[in-house]
């Protein structure tokens, strides 16, 4: 049976934690790390008949995409939903994982679910994360430049968008004096030594710096480690809020209506006026996207899809993009079956666990 921590670790390799956006509060909330389980459930939300619905089949612990604990809390008296879940889920020893803006904030998150489910095709972020990247340069002598290299792949350094092992080389002279109590790899104490070696670089994700620094240094032959930690001003290809692509055929309003409403079962569309000619390019953001108007208009997108629009955010169309609003639960309802196939990995290591997806209507909005 696998403990709580290690479904965590498979979880946010899929989505790093410090993807998570300053106001958020992803990670496990309720339960701990090192209870086993060999049931998880999945929902969008956690409510009190979620925490039933698990107790029901047995499953100890519940992944949701929304966080149950999202303002501290001061008491827990169950006085309200929040803290009528958290006790039920204590009481029957649940935890609750909630895995948030971080799913947000991957490319192949949230917005990916949704542009698959529009048929939309080379989806792009919108609004790309910056502080996401570092640099690290090492210098090794020829002979193990190449075990270098590969340790730190294999750490995670060196991703660009959808490439890997990506690293820059090239050869150079370093000289180094070692010092009394040293026993150098090459050279003698107390005399400069100079040594033919490889300058190796690559880009590192910063949630994956003390892997790669730890795993180079490991296989480095030399006592002391030169090495630099750049970060760099770069956006992350494939880390941000939002997502655009595009049609292969360009659609009516009134198609992409029907085909909206069926993708995502949303009972209502609210909409700034239609494009005057056809749509071929789609920008989306699943929860409340309103701050992403000015990425999605500056896309050259024709329809923003979204939730949660207020009436006066409306306005900022400006007649230049227009925003559809199909209602948060239904723009991501479907991330809780991604997040079951996602899992379906995990179990392969583990015979006789399981993962269910909750049947519970959590949407507090009903459109009469
Ligand atoms: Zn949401």
């Amino acid at each position: 049976m696998p403990r709580i921590q290690q479904i965590i670790d498979f979880l946010e390799q899929i989505a790093p934690p410090a993807l998570q956006e300053d106001y958020d509060n992803s990670g496990l909330l309720v339960g701990e790390p090192h209870a086993e389980v060999d049931k998880v459930l999945v929902s969008l939300d956690v409510t009190e008949a979620v925490v039933a619905e698990a107790v029901a089949l047995g499953a100890g612990l519940i992944v949701s995409h929304h966080p149950i604990v999202f303002r501290p809390l001061r008491r827990i008296t169950g006085r309200n939903e929040v803290e009528r879940t958290v006790m039920a889920a204590l009481r029957a020893g649940i935890g609750l994982y909630a895995i948030h803006t971080n799913l947000d904030n991957v490319a192949h998150g949230v917005n990916a679910m949704m542009c698959r489910k529009l048929g939309l095709e080379g989806m792009r972020v919108l609004r790309p994360a910056k502080g996401t990247l570092a640099k690290v340069v090492t210098f090794v002598p020829h002979s193990h430049a190449e075990v270098v290299r590969e340790a730190m792949f294999a750490a995670g350094g060196g991703h660009i968008g959808a490439y890997d092992q990506c690293s820059f080389s090239h050869g150079g002279e370093g000289t180094f004096r070692a010092g009394a109590g040293t026993t150098p790899y090459v050279g003698s104490l107390g005399e400069q030594h100079r040594e033919a070696e490889t300058r190796i670089e690559m880009v590192v994700e910063r949630w994956n710096l003390g892997r790669v620094v730890a795993s180079m240094k490991r296989v480095h032959p030399y006592e002391e480690v030169a090495h630099d930690v750049i970060m760099l001003d770069n956006t992350h290809p494939s880390a941000g809020s939002g997502g655009v692509g595009t049609f292969a055929e360009p659609m009516d309003w009134d198609a992409f209506v029907t085909m909206v409403k069926s993708a995502f079962g949303a009972p209502m569309v609210r909409h700034t006026a239609p494009p005057k000619g056809s749509i071929k390019t789609v920008a989306l953001c699943g929860g409340t996207g309103s701050f992403l108007l000015p990425d999605a208009i500056r896309s050259g997108a024709d329809v923003f899809l979204s939730s949660d629009f207020k009436y006066h955010e409306f306005f900022g169309a400006e007649g230049r993009i227009t925003i559809a609003d199909i209602g948060h639960a239904e723009a991501e309802g479907g991330i809780s079956q991604w997040l079951v196939d996602q899992l379906a990995e995990f179990q392969l290591g583990f015979p006789n666990f399981a993962v269910l997806l909750s049947k519970v209507r959590t949407n507090p909005i009903h459109v009469s």
